[in-house]
């Protein structure tokens, strides 16, 4: 799905006048296909001195196939000496010319600010040879896990350079992150590169993730072989609001990675909903998750308990508070916060969430930036955000499930559609990647939290919004 705006600015004639005039341009997004690897060309990999992460990345690299190279005289080269790996040479008249689809640092060696000249004397001479939709990966240690106020500096910085980075880069269709690992999560890293790595992050940028040490038998060693293909095999996913837009992408994207799905909506939505689940082999459940009884009828719906919750379902009712009846505003919040709570609240009690299960939320940047005439909705937004942080670290020790959210940015749906003309637009273009995403966009980021491999995350909120300016 192209909106009109791309698609003319896409054709030779008009889009060649637009670059000449400054129009913005937006790129054409490489997007997941089936049988495609996990990136489609060379990835660049090097370190600050002194890093604890490169060896582990240039292993979980090797891992999922990709070709990595370090250029001559970077410091990765000693740290990564039990991983056979190739070279590159960069710049200078000798440069290569070659192409990378990824440039990987690990900055974790970076203890002072005077140490982050490693960031330009690798990105310098590499970023002209980034390809259209690559990527740049910083790996770098949670500020608050250092051990000096030089070091916590130095780190911290990083976030400017990625975000800014992703500015430069976007307009290319490439995307920029840092990902923070905490001391002891260096082998949790896999499901996250691939992640970013791969076309599924395609409107994902600018963003900071953190790794944490995962809950107590679900790490890596604990998960044995896992088929990267259908990484949700023998997983069951609750998917609320999946009748359509996102939660419908949702549900699809879950089914193909191997989950058993049931979707979830209201009486007036079982058509499409028992189409959709008909299509991806899931199951359809007739529920209003407002209605006193929700709670308790869907932890009765899983007997033997669920692996994945997410929690999708929501609604607008816009208007500025001056404006807003009572009624409005409450079920807003009712729809999406309120209910949320419950139905967590009665799946733990019931201990209806096995073990290294997910809680997945659906913010909004609304609920990061607000928005007038959403005072509502941000206000539920936000509070879904303060539930995954509250809640983040009890259910990781005492129940070894993780709970994190997305924030969606401007996403094409039913619910965007109804937008003004003038508003809508400036919503698409307002970010990095000069676009609105797409619903498949938000699912790909929820079916990276829901791996069995992404115990690591936890507490974390991922905008998928292209970067957009808002809250930024
Ligand atoms: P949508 O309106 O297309 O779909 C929402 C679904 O939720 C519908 O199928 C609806 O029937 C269901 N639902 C509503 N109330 C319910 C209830 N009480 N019980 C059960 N199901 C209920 O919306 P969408 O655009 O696909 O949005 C999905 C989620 O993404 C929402 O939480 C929304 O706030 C969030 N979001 C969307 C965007 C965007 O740009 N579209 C941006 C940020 C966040």
């Amino acid at each position: 799905m192209t909106d009109t705006y791309t698609r003319v600015m896409r054709t030779p004639v008009v889009g060649g006048l637009a670059k000449r005039v400054g129009a913005p341009s937006p790129p054409a997004l490489e997007r997941f296909s089936e049988g495609a690897p996990v990136i489609a060309g060379k990835v660049l990999l090097g370190a600050a001195a002194g890093g604890r992460l490169a060896a582990p990345l240039a292993k979980a690299l090797r891992a999922l196939g990709a070709s990595t190279v370090i250029s001559d005289g970077d410091p990765a080269r000693r740290l990564v000496n039990d991983v056979k790996i190739g070279s590159a040479r960069l710049g200078g008249e000798n440069g290569t010319k070659e192409r990378f689809k990824a440039l990987v640092l690990d900055a974790s060696g970076i203890e002072d600010s005077t140490d982050l000249v490693a960031l330009h004397g690798f990105l310098y001479p590499a970023l002209p040879n980034l390809d259209r939709c690559g990527r740049v990966l910083v790996f770098g240690t949670p500020p608050e896990a250092t051990g000096s106020a030089r070091e916590h500096a130095a780190q911290r910085a990083l976030e400017g350079l990625t975000r800014s980075l992703g500015k430069e880069v976007g307009k290319r269709g490439a995307t920029a992150q840092l990902v923070y690992v905490a001391p002891g999560a260096e082998n949790a890293m896999d499901s996250t590169l691939r992640f970013l790595l791969s076309p599924r992050s395609a409107y994902v940028s600018g963003q900071v993730i953190r790794l944490t040490v995962p809950p107590k038998g679900a790490g890596s060693e604990d998960l044995g072989e896992l088929d990267w293909k259908a990484p949700l095999q023998g997983r069951s996913a609750l998917v609320t609001g999946a009748a359509r837009g996102i939660g419908a992408a949702i549900a699809t994207v879950l089914a193909r990675d191997g989950a058993v799905v049931t979707g979830l909506d209201v009486a007036g939505a079982q058509a499409d909903l028992s189409a959709l689940m008909a299509k991806i082999g899931g199951s359809a459940l007739e529920v209003d998750i407002t209605s006193p009884d929700a709670p308790e009828a869907i932890a009765a719906h899983f007997p033997d308990g669920l692996d994945v919750v997410v929690h999708n379902a929501g609604v607008t009712r816009d208007r500025t508070l001056a404006k807003m009846p009572a009624e409005r505003w409450t079920m807003v919040l009712e729809i999406n916060l309120s209910s949320e709570e419950r139905i967590n609240d009665a799946l733990l009690a019931a201990g209806k969430l096995r073990p290294n299960g997910r809680i997945v939320c659906v913010s909004s940047i609304a609920g990061i930036a607000g928005n007038g005439g959403q005072t509502n909705y941000a206000t539920s937004k936000a509070g879904v955000i303060g539930m995954v942080q509250a809640l983040a670290p009890s259910l990781a020790e005492e129940h070894s499930v993780t709970i994190n959210a997305v924030a969606p940015g401007f996403i094409e749906t039913q619910m965007t559609a109804a937008i003004p003309f003038a508003i809508r637009e400036a919503g698409r273009r307002m970010n990095s990647l000069l676009q609105g995403g797409l619903p498949v966009d938000v699912a790909e980021t929820i079916a990276w939290y829901a791996s069995p491999a992404s115990a690591a995350l936890n507490g974390n909120v991922v905008r998928v919004c292209g970067q957009s300016l808002l809250g930024a």
